[in-house]
Parts: C-alpha cells; structure tokens; sequence
C-alpha cells in the first residue's frame, strides 16, 4: 500500500523541501519502522526547492498477522493468508500514519512553526483504496472538505473487461491546506472509506475522532456516516461521539471563544497570501463589528463566503453577483448540494447587479464589497454608490480596492499596468479617501481607513480598506431601514 503527500514552495517562500520538517522526516533518508502488522518505508522520492514528494510504503505482512492472533475479519482457511490488506489503504494506515506523523497531526513544528498553520498547495495520492460505495462516495467525504479529487477505476482483471470495474480505486485529492488538516482527513477517512477496522473498536476511538476531526468534523454534511463507519457500527459509541460533537452548537464556552479568538489574531499576524489578508482582515472588521447578518457584494467565486460560514456569528450570509457563471462555481465549491442543513439555512446566493437598486439587499448588518469597484465603469460609479449606501444601507460597510501606488513594488507588474485585465481603474490613496470621503458625507455614513499587506513607507500597502459605518443620527434617512 502506498501513500504520497506533495508540496510545492510555501506561501512565505520557504522551500517545499521544509515538508520535512513538518513532518519530523528528513528528504534525505529511507527509514523503515517495524509495526505489529509489518513494516512501513518511508522516504522521498523527488526533493527540490520547487516540489518535495513523501512517500509512505506499507508492507502488511498477512502471514505474521495470522500468526500472532490478529487476523481480520472472521476470515478463515485460504482467506486469512490471501486477502486485499496489503493493498489497499485501510485502517492499518491510518495506524501508521499515526505513528509517523502524530507531531504533525497535532500541529506542532520546532524549526518551523510559523508553516504548521500556513495553507499552502497539497496533494495526496492514496495508489489503492478499496471503496463498495463507488466513485461517488469517495466524492462524498473529500469534496465537501473542499478537496478537488480525480479518481481512477480499474476493471475488475483487465483481461476481461466485460466483468467490469472492480470496487478498487486510485484516488488524488488536493487543496491549499495545512498538513495538519491533511493528515486528519486522511486519517478519519481512510478507516471510513475502506469499512472494515482491524481492530476492536472502545471508548478510546471515541477520543481519537474527537481529537482529529475536532476543527471539521462537525461541519461535515456525512458526519453520521463518517462517526458510525469509523466506529465500527457499535451505536452506544456513535451516540456519544455524536453528542459530544454538537454539543457546543447550543452552548458556547465562553472560554472557547475567547481562545479562538486569539487564535484568530495570531494567524492573522502571520505571513499570508495577500488574498488570505483581504479577505482575514475583513472578516475580522466584520466579527468585530458584531455583524449577524452579512451581503458579500460582488462575491465571485465565494472565497469569503466559506470564511464567513465558518463561524456561527454570521447567521445570515448572502452572496450577490453579476455573474452567474461565478454563482455557479460558488455553490460548486461551497458544495452547496451536498451542505449540512444547519450550514445551508445561513447562506444564500443572488444574481444581481449592484448598479440597480434591488430591496433585496435591504435590512443587512453589513456589506463586503472585496475588490470589485474597480471593476465597474467609472459613468457607473455613482449608480452603485446610491444602490449600496442610499437602499441597501447597512450598518457597516467594508470596502477592499488596490493602491495603485504599491504597482511599482510587483516585479512581475510592468509599469503602468493594472493588476488585473478587467480593472477599469485602480486609484491611489488619496483617490480612494477622496471617493470614499464624499460618499460617506453624502448618505451619512463615517470612514476610516485600514491597511492590508505590507506596508510600504513610501507607497503605503498594495489594498486599501475602506471601513464606512453608518452615522446613528443619520439613521431616518434609511428608505429600507430594517427595524431594530
Ligand atoms: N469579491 C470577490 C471577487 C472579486 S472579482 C473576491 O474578492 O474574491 C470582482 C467580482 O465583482 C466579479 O465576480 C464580478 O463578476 C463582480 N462584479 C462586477 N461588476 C458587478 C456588478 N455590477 N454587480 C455585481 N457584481 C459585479
């Protein structure tokens, strides 16, 4: 059975090579461990600045299990010795890849601790996954974690391809992600897909699924599934791991969120993608605000979206666009099809444009409008500043628009250039305060500014912020005001 993790160069630069250190395993060597069931290889087979491959080769020994008692199943005779377990990826690989990566899977790196929680571009590729439920179900449990997944079926012997296609499957999955999160998922789900444990299964599988699937398990739209499979359909345990997985959706511990709150602060000190910024920073503008209820305008494909669906203060999420193909790709990979209906009641998508007055947008607490007036034709400006601040006019609105002043710092950029074909304009500092000045004096609102990226001493950051509250005596002036 094998098993390959790749990255390529982390976010921040580092080398894809520093995986190793992540996972407490140098590219440099071949090790082999010795297991109850066998032996796992573990080793490198490309290393370079760009991409860094690990490779995990199990060598499940059926002979030595039969002889030491732990055979699987209630297989007997022939099938004890011959059988798919030194294939396909079961639950003696997760058994493994607890052994190897327990540090990693907890989040914890000493030379390089500021990439444990850096998303970057991952993939893993599972070479044998033996799966009854099809392609479809392999699907069901990557896909709503946000996995892109390509899934190769082989025929049963392909000497006879009118048998047709054995349950026996090669699956890749790949995201920008942490290893942390990876290593969970694949961890959980391994066991899951496969459907037959080798081990008996108590109270401390219980903890294990808690501890690993703590930060997704519960926003999983198959979390039933996945806890009653992984627990061996024993209902007394699936019962109680459920339970203690919902438990806090009633009940929130003050402290617990006051420590996902630093938490929160402390990833956004850390060296992101300036897209990760924008978007971090608004959602805090947001949470800070005590906002409930949210219209992300100009949503593309719902990159913040996802952000706001993951905490529970955003009760009422509503995505607008133009365009209907971003709509549509949103809903794709918000995985709106196959959503948990608690997670479903809070968002909605709707096609519109912001240059029309539209009442649907009346009544929010806030509005995000993250990188798209620079999309707009300048004649359209004022159009969207009454449709925005004049009928919708939500308590608080947050603006994102680059500076143009910060071009001249991408290499990459030429001179004069904007970032982006379809920007109609990109203004500088002082552009943005004079826009944003005017219309926040006229409909009644005060703004300040925040920065977002690096900031330049000369240049200021590469995107301005715009953070428009609503004046409290202005408040009559609201056509749509929702009643509080
Ligand atoms: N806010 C998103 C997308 C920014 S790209 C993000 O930060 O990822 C700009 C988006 O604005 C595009 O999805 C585009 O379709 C949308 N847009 C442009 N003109 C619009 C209009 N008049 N009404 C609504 N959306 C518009």
């Amino acid at each position: 059975m094998l098993l390959t993790i790749a990255a390529t160069r982390f976010p921040d630069g580092s080398p894809a090579t520093d995986l190793g250190y992540l996972l407490h395993k140098n590219p440099a060597r071949v090790q082999t461990f010795e297991q109850s069931f066998g032996r796992v290889h573990v080793f490198y087979p490309h290393a370079c600045e760009h991409r860094c491959q690990i490779a995990v080769l199990l060598d499940v020994d059926p002979v030595a299990l039969v002889r030491r008692g732990g055979a699987v199943r209630s297989q007997r005779g022939l099938d004890q010795y011959v059988n798919d377990r030194p294939y396909v990826a079961s639950s003696f690989l997760s058994v493994a890849l607890n052994g190897l990566f327990a540090t990693a899977m907890n989040g914890r790196c000493k030379e390089r601790p500021q990439l444990v929680s850096c998303p970057t571009a991952l993939s893993a590729r599972l070479a044998v996954v033996s799966c009854r439920g099809g392609e479809e179900m392999v699907r069901s449990l990557f896909e709503p974690l946000g996995y892109e997944v390509a899934i190769t079926a082989h025929p049963l012997d392909e000497a006879f391809p009118e048998w047709g296609e054995s349950r026996v499957y090669s699956v890749q999955i790949g995201q920008t992600t942490t290893l942390q999160s990876l290593l969970q998922h694949l961890y959980i789900l391994i066991p899951v897909l496969d459907n037959d444990k080798h081990y008996w299964v108590g109270q401390d599988e219980v903890e294990k699924l808690l501890v690993r699937g703590k930060d997704w398990l519960k926003e999983h739209p198959h979390r039933e599934f996945i806890t009653t499979r992984y627990l061996k359909y024993q209902s007394r345990l699936t019962r109680d791991a459920l339970a203690r997985l919902t438990e806090d959706e009633d009940d929130l511990d003050p402290d617990a969120a006051e420590a996902e709150h630093a938490a929160e602060e402390e990833a956004i000190e850390r060296p992101l993608s300036l897209n990760q910024q924008r978007l971090g920073s608004v959602v805090s503008v947001l949470k800070s605000a005590g906002a409930a209820s949210v219209l992300d305008l100009g949503c593309g494909e719902g990159n913040l979206l996802r952000l706001l669906l993951h905490d529970k203060q955003f009760a009422r999420i509503v995505g607008v666009d133009v365009s209907l193909s971003s709509l549509q790709r949103a809903a794709q990979k918000l995985r709106f099809e196959r959503m948990a209906d608690h997670l479903r009641k809070r968002i909605n998508l709707l096609h519109g444009s912001l240059i029309y007055r539209d009442d649907r947008l009346a009544g929010f607490d806030a509005a995000a409008v993250v990188e798209v007036i620079e999309h707009l034709d300048p004649p359209r400006l004022q159009a969207f500043e009454r449709a925005v601040f004049e009928f919708a006019r939500p308590r608080l609105v947050v603006m994102t628009t680059p500076n143009r002043e910060y071009n001249v710092r991408w290499e990459t950029l030429p001179a004069g250039a904007f970032r982006h074909r379809d920007h109609r304009f990109e203004w500088t500092r002082v552009e943005f305060r004079e826009w944003a000045g005017r219309v926040a004096s006229q409909h009644g609102y005060r703004v300040h500014f925040l920065p977002v990226g690096p900031e330049d001493t000369e240049v200021g950051s590469p995107t301005q912020m715009g953070v428009f509250e609503r004046d409290a005596h202005c408040a009559s002036l609201a056509g749509s005001e929702a009643v509080r």
